[in-house]
């Protein structure tokens, strides 16, 4: 392992419960990783206090000096301004207008980059996952929410605002179910593993037989998908009229864009198959044949880590990371 000067990134995946720490090389290979709890309670000083304090005992840890840190990239829960580095608004933190980037700055005294999660996951894919051999790739996360990213030409799209990028939003379904955003039918009401549950439990009221009425623990996504292994029927039918509405999501995406790849990561594309065979055929059905046979709809291949990977490479391709 080299121990030169700027040759290691840190990279922060900060979420609503958990919060991970990442050391990854300049070729985004990740050394090292861990995880701690997200105490929202005691708010955004501490937090921030604790994430700078993680990385230099984890880099210590490992035997790095703050020499051979090059800086540090953070993935957060937005809307932000990844130019300020002040995150907006998070109503999973309760932070509003926090300078992330300028308090990590003050408490480390390096570089520090700062972008939407789903950003740096979307951006980690392109660099080092599954997104690596395209130019243009568009990452939706699938999990608490509906998060997306946008790598064009290399470079993240991020608009003029910064806060390009939103795919959870795109209405699918006008004036159809309510989105955590105040919006009515965005992919995220739709799609996400919370939206999951919802649909599912909405669905219970209804006489279709299903395993899922006799269940012992609390109905989540993961609940849903563990019933469609066993051949649940309404389980199955609640994650093909997901993949359809997130088939309706991606091929707006494909017609605007056009991009080389999607790739889908969160929790919710560890349904692998079920998930996805539902999804391309969908797709099919709905995509200009051009498109549908030329691009690749792929599932994440960096897992959990995507994040901090993607936020360590804001740092060790902060050309790509910040242009557009
Ligand atoms: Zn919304």
């Amino acid at each position: 392992m080299t121990r030169e000067k700027g040759s290691i990134c840190v990279g922060i995946d900060l979420g609503g419960t958990s919060v991970q720490v990442g050391l990854v090389t300049l070729e985004g290979k990740l050394v090292v990783c861990e995880q701690f709890p997200t105490l929202v309670e005691r708010g955004h000083e501490a937090i921030i206090d604790e994430m700078a304090q993680r990385a230099v005992q984890l880099w210590e840890k490992e035997g790095f000096s703050a020499d051979s840190i090059r800086g540090v990239g953070v993935g957060s829960p937005g809307p932000l301004d990844p130019e300020t580095g002040i995150v907006l608004v998070t109503p999973n933190l309760k932070w509003e207008n926090v300078p992330l980037k300028a308090m990590l700055v003050d408490r480390l005294s390096m570089q520090v980059a700062v972008d939407n999660d789903a950003v740096s996951a979307t951006f980690g894919e392109w660099w080092v996952g599954a997104g690596k051999p395209y130019r243009d790739v568009v990452g939706l996360t699938l999990g608490t929410g509906v998060g997306g990213g946008i790598v064009l030409n290399g470079h993240i799209h991020h608009g003029f605002q910064g806060i390009g990028g939103h795919i959870g939003h795109m209405v699918i379904k006008a004036e159809g179910r309510l989105c955590p955003c105040g919006n009515k039918g965005c992919l995220e009401a739709y799609a996400s593993g919370t939206a999951i549950a919802e649909r599912t439990h909405e669905a219970l009221a209804g006489d279709e037989a299903t395993v899922l009425r006799r269940l012992d623990q609390p109905l989540t996504a993961r609940t849903v998908y563990e019933a469609a292994l066993k051949g649940d029927p309404l389980a199955h039918r609640i994650f093909d009229r997901t993949a359809f509405y997130l088939a309706v999501g991606i091929n707006n995406i494909l017609n605007i864009l056009n991009p080389q790849a999607v790739v889908i990561m969160g929790a919710v594309a560890n349904a692998g198959e079920l998930l996805f065979h539902p999804l391309l055929s969908h797709l099919e059905k709905m995509a200009f044949a051009r498109i549908y046979q030329e691009t690749q709809i792929l599932q994440g291949r960096l897992g959990e880590k995507a994040g901090v990977v993607g936020a360590a490479g804001l740092i060790a391709r902060p050309l790509d990371g910040m242009m557009g």
